[in-house]
């Protein structure tokens, strides 16, 4: 455990405990834990200018800001050198959009080809540090291939609960690197609820989103990393949303950077869910911190959740910085899917392309402006989802038959 982290407060009671005192959320009235730390000795012992030059790139550089780090950090793994994914410019989507800036801060770029292997790298430190052997979590497919990727070379076994929709290049994934997958017939909700009680009864530790604190805290470090590649906050960041930890990771991250007097302000964050799954969005509009469970029916299955399980931190994220919560269809993910792929070369999979897609609509209602300059958060790999790729190009192979006369069949 780092000395920084004083303890966690419930974002519900605001009740505090000790780091030993709690494992997941809140004993009084479940709510989600978020950690707290002592950011005046975080900042009077942290040079600024050493974390920017520091030849390490991995997340665990960040140390004094994170609840743990690798007992034995080894710079030669995919664990221990997680972190720092490209910001690239795309210049080609803002000329299209017409918007002065917009990055992609591409996280499948990281070990498994999604976000989520921010917050199973913090998971696994800690499970390390607390002597855990076995890992279970729920997920949609990200959270299970991040945690099977990450956990193969140490002691630990990941067991996995998915949704029987999971997508075959998520299912590989998590099974090659030596996983126990459990496909449940029902939802992301349902493999939740089973992951939950097989931990309780079986004494694994939870990594699922929502329930497991240490998650919010390996996300944050994409902000820090944005600010650094950067140099200065941008105006706008763009999150695509499922249960809501990505987006309340990175404003957790850019609060940090003022707590410790780096940066000055946070950017705005907004928020873009699928209309086929609308149980924050129906949440933020409707003003307050209540929501309701509405079953999903998007087929962009890393944010298909029918209760957002960081949803409290998330609309907090939305609100507290100014920004909004925009939805978005699943045909205008697959369009966003073609124009990502094709204008600025990354291949993405249909939740990470939301964020364009949210990045579109948000020009049009003006909750963007045009002289601002924006970064798109991009959550996942396009590999992952071959179905929604070629779903997104239609069928454009032309088959020909060597022996016939082909050449008359080809055109430029
Ligand atoms: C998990 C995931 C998200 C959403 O993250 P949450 O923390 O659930 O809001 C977005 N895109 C992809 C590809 C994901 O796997
Ligand atoms: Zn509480």
């Amino acid at each position: 455990m780092n000395a920084n982290l004083l303890g966690f407060r419930c974002t519900l009671c605001g009740a505090t405990y000790h780091p030993s005192e709690v494992q997941y959320t809140c004993p009084l009235d479940r709510g989600n834990l978020d950690a707290l730390y002592d950011y005046e000795k975080i900042a009077r012992c942290l040079d600024p200018y050493a974390m920017i030059t520091s030849a390490d790139r991995s997340i665990w550089h960040y140390a004094p800001l994170l609840p743990e780090t690798l007992p034995e950090p080894n710079p030669a793994t995919p664990l221990g050198r997680l972190g720092w994914s490209p910001l690239y410019r795309a210049t080609r989507l803002e000329s299209r959009v017409g918007i002065h800036a917009a990055w992609l801060k591409d996280d499948s770029r990281l070990p498994s080809s999604s976000f989520k292997d921010r917050a199973s790298a913090m998971v696994i430190a800690h499970a390390l540090a607390t002597g855990a052997r076995t890992i279970c979590t729920a997920s949609t497919g990200n959270a299970a291939s991040s945690l099977a990727t990450l956990c193969a070379g140490t002691n630990l076994h990941a067991i996995i609960f998915v949704p029987q929709s999971t997508p075959e290049g998520k299912l590989a994934q998590t099974l090659i690197h030596g996983a126990s997958v459990y496909a449940v017939q029902g939802s992301y909700d349902d493999a939740f609820e089973l992951a939950s009680q097989a931990c309780y009864k079986y004494g694994w530790y939870n990594r699922s989103t929502g329930i497991n604190p240490y998650t919010r805290e390996g996300k944050k470090t994409a902000a820090y990393e944005i600010y650094q590649q950067l140099g200065h906050i941008p105006d706008v960041v763009v999150v695509p949303v499922g249960d809501g930890n990505i987006i309340s990771g990175l404003h957790k991250g850019f609060r940090d950077l003022c707590a410790i007097g780096h940066a000055t302000r946070v950017p705005r964050i907004i928020g873009v869910t699928a209309e086929l799954a609308p149980a924050l969005y129906r949440a933020w509009k409707a003003g307050g911190e209540i929501i309701e469970t509405v079953p999903s029916r998007t087929t962009a299955s890393g944010i298909s959740v029918d209760l957002p399980r960081d949803g409290i931190m998330a609309l907090r994220a939305v609100r507290e910085t100014g920004g909004v919560f925009v939805e978005v269809s699943d045909q205008e993910m697959l369009d966003a899917m073609r124009t990502v792929a094709r204008e600025a070369g990354v291949f993405t999979e249909p939740a990470s392309a939301s964020g364009y897609a949210g990045l579109v609509k948000a020009l049009q209602s003006g909750v963007i402006q045009k002289g601002e300059e924006v970064v798109l958060q991009l959550t996942g790999g396009g590999l992952k989802d071959v179905g929604a790729a070629l779903t997104a190009v239609g069928s454009c192979v032309i088959t020909i038959d060597p022996q016939k006369d082909w050449m008359a069949q080809i055109s430029e």
